[in-house]
């Protein structure tokens, strides 16, 4: 445990540091003035020269500026405000204990000093920062915890909008950003576009080359769709089984659209995974629907889902392997 004692009597200051003395694990500094006081702490310096303290004894009748300024500047030091001071007075000093208690002070002994008096405060004062010491480390702990488990709840936040299989958006974040951008754009009387994408001839595909095989032209055409898109508005999501949707945030007409929808199709059929199901191509194709709107008053965003299914619906009866815009 480390004491500073500061008294500006010499005499006096080494009395008192005899008695701490007289406990083994006390390690006592002494100052015999406020200035020796503040070069010692780092007071009023940039660079804080921190000297590990656990209590102060403070005479008042210290050397001007006297005590009651030394405990002041003390408890307004940021690195020093927790430090017990236990202050000493003598006769004249009774008046000034209100003041230093408020300034911050915990305890006092009246001069000329008795060892037992002095001992007995200064243990309570030493149990007191070991009381403090142990709540700021609780402190920074939950503060630790707080901040892990900040980082692994936005974690599994972003888990939880991922497609297990594929590692693109899911259904879930489908959900919530459509939403999200169909309120921004009716906000804004800007556009929003939904494609619509589903492979064809799939379960002939299981059918032939097997689930795993499955999984895997899945993961295939994800990767694809997502590569595919350049804007920070576009996304791509797994919407089911082997339907994936795109939302286009920032595209204003139907031939920018029509453009992304059908360098995606492009894209999935240059892949050329085989596909002995599919029997006009030998490789695995998507069909597309696509739909925009502006959304307006009382329009819903499932309007829009309506429109984009059916085009894609067409595309099937059309002959898949083709895109097709929603009637209207
Ligand atoms: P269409 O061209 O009309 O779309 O025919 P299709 O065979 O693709 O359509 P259908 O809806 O009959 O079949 C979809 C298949 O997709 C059936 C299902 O087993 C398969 N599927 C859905 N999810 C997964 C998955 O996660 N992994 C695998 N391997 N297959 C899946
Ligand atoms: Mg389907
Ligand atoms: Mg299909």
């Amino acid at each position: 445990m480390r004491i500073l004692v500061i008294d500006t009597l010499t005499d006096s200051r080494k009395s008192l540091v005899e008695i701490l003395n007289s406990i083994d694990h006390f390690e006592v500094t002494q100052a015999g003035s406020a200035q020796e006081v503040y070069d010692l702490l780092g007071i009023g310096k940039d660079t804080v020269a921190q000297i590990p303290l656990d209590l102060i004894v403070l005479d008042m009748e210290l050397s001007p500026p006297g005590g009651l300024a030394a405990c002041r500047i003390i408890k307004e030091s940021n690195h020093l405000k927790d430090i017990p001071i236990i202050i000493l007075i003598g006769d004249q000093g009774v008046d000034s204990l209100a003041s230093a208690f408020a300034f911050g002070a915990i305890d006092y002994v009246r001069k000329p000093v008795e060892k037992m008096d002095l001992l007995t405060r200064v243990h309570s004062g030493l149990r007191l920062k070991e009381e403090i010491d142990i709540r700021k480390a609780r402190e920074q702990e939950l503060l630790e915890v707080t901040k892990k488990l900040a980082s692994a709840n936005q974690i599994l936040r972003r888990m939880a909008f991922l497609d297990g299989l594929t590692g693109i958006a899911n259904r879930r974040f489908f959900d919530e950003i459509f939403q999200k951008e169909w309120r921004r754009a009716a906000r804004s009387q800007s556009t929003i576009a939904l494609i619509l994408i589903d492979i064809d001839f799939f379960k002939l595909f299981n059918d032939i080359y097997g689930h795993q095989a499955g999984d895997e032209c899945l993961k295939q055409v994800a990767k694809t769709l997502e590569a595919s898109l350049k804007r920070p508005g576009d996304h791509a999501i797994r919407y089911g089984g082997e339907e994936f949707a795109v939302i286009l945030a920032e595209e204003t007409n139907l031939e920018g659209t029509l453009k992304v929808a059908e360098n995606l199709r492009i894209n999935v059929a240059t892949l050329e995974i085989p596909h002995l199901g599919n029997p006009a191509h030998g490789h695995v194709t998507i069909s597309v629907g696509v739909a925009l709107v502006q959304p307006e008053d009382g329009t819903l965003p499932q309007s829009l889902v309506m429109h984009a299914d059916k085009a894609l619906y067409e595309a099937k009866h059309q002959g898949r392997n083709r895109v097709i815009v929603a009637a209207d």
